[in-house]
């Protein structure tokens, strides 16, 4: 194969405040589909991209962050899910299916391609859930429950953000470990979700609650034991107010703050003394070394209808930056994935 169009997606400047549609483009570029002599890439056609809100970071130039920033001028990455066109690497060969870090654009030569994991696709799941649940949202759910939580079973469990891609499954696992949950999100519809599939005890639309310290209170009257954070700002204050004595907070991320130049401060931090409270940070990329033993318990589970999964399929590379953008005005309703192509 020679040259061939491929359509791209661009940042164009860095970002200041929230993202808009406008701070990236649509470019027809070209490629050869033919890996260089001697290269030991990978050349991909992409067909599923993740949206992922930590992506949000990296289209702002911000020094000493954990991860580097986009290149004004050039091709937006992210994880994704891509067919093998010719492989450098020994393991991988024309038409194997990978998940891992991919260039949103029809087709990518991947220079770095040890961060590729070689799906073994059974197509009895949908590919696209290895932008989700069989992806680094999966772990993220798995390691951030599991390992950062310490959960004991008949414990009370909160959830923010939780009918998305980690959200849902944070819930879901809580719940088949006999914890009583309670989630908030960002419309009816999704409460909804909460309630009625994917097993929650209890649910809030946050953006009806003025009062979060009494919605709270509502919800948990004896108090939280565990809080899965994934917006920070008040809501987080809002559960410190209310966490039972040896709480366990993981701070999974803190979409709320994201967008803002100046985060809004947590002025309840005493709480942690006062209640012995765990609070602890953590990063997937630190544990990719449990995906394997991940995709043994979760495969099954998925198989047998234990777990479920709500994805929210864009079509169209074009419309991946509305579907990333979409990310920090909750107009994705579960996992946020584009289809650039069915294979
Ligand atoms: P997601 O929940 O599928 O999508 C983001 C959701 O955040 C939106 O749908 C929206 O839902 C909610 N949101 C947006 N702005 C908000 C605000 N100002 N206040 C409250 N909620 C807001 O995304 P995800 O992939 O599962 O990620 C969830 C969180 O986990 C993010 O903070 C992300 O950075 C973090 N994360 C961390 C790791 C890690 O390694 N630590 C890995 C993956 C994800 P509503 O409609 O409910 O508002």
């Amino acid at each position: 194969m020679g040259h061939q169009t491929n359509k791209q997606i661009i940042l164009k400047n860095y970002v200041n405040g929230f993202p808009t549609e406008s701070d990236m483009e649509v470019r027809n570029g070209a490629i050869q589909l033919k890996l260089p002599e001697g290269s030991n890439g990978v050349l991909v056609k992409n067909l599923y991209l993740s949206c992922d809100p930590y992506m949000r970071n990296r289209m702002s130039n911000i020094k000493g962050s954990y991860i580097d920033s986009f290149t004004p001028g050039s091709t937006i990455t992210g994880f994704g899910v891509s067919k093998v066109i010719e492989s450098g690497r020994a393991d991988l060969n024309k038409d194997d299916l990978v998940w891992g870090l991919t260039g949103w654009e029809e087709y990518s030569l991947i220079t770095a391609p040890e961060t590729l994991i070689k799906i073994q696709h059974t197509h009895d799941v949908p590919l696209s859930y290895y932008t989700g649940i069989l992806g680094l949202p999966g772990l993220t759910a798995y390691v951030g429950f599991y390992d950062i939580c310490s959960p004991k079973k008949g414990d009370t469990v909160f959830v923010s953000a939780a009918s998305g891609a980690v959200g849902q499954l944070v819930g879901q696992f809580a719940k088949s470990f006999g914890c009583y949950v309670v989630g908030s999100a960002g419309s009816d519809e999704k409460v909804n979700l909460l309630k009625n599939k994917f097993g929650f005890d209890d649910g809030f639309n946050y953006k009806e609650e003025h009062d979060l310290d009494a919605a709270f209170k509502r919800y948990f009257p004896n108090g939280i034991d565990i809080y899965f954070d994934h917006v920070g700002g008040k809501m987080l204050d809002a559960v410190l107010a209310n966490m039972r004595l040896n709480g366990r907070i993981a701070i999974c991320g803190m979409i709320s703050q994201y967008n803002l130049e100046k985060s809004e401060g947590v002025h309840n931090l005493m709480e942690l003394v006062a209640k012995r409270i765990q609070m602890k940070g953590f990063l997937i990329l630190d544990s990719y070394h449990l995906y394997p033993k991940y995709l043994e318990t979760i495969l099954p589970l998925i198989r047998e209808g234990k777990i479920v999964y709500v994805e929210d399929i864009d079509e169209g590379l074009e419309n991946a930056p509305k579907a990333l953008i979409g990310l920090f005005h909750g107009r994705n309703v579960g996992k946020q994935v584009v289809v650039v192509a069915r294979k």
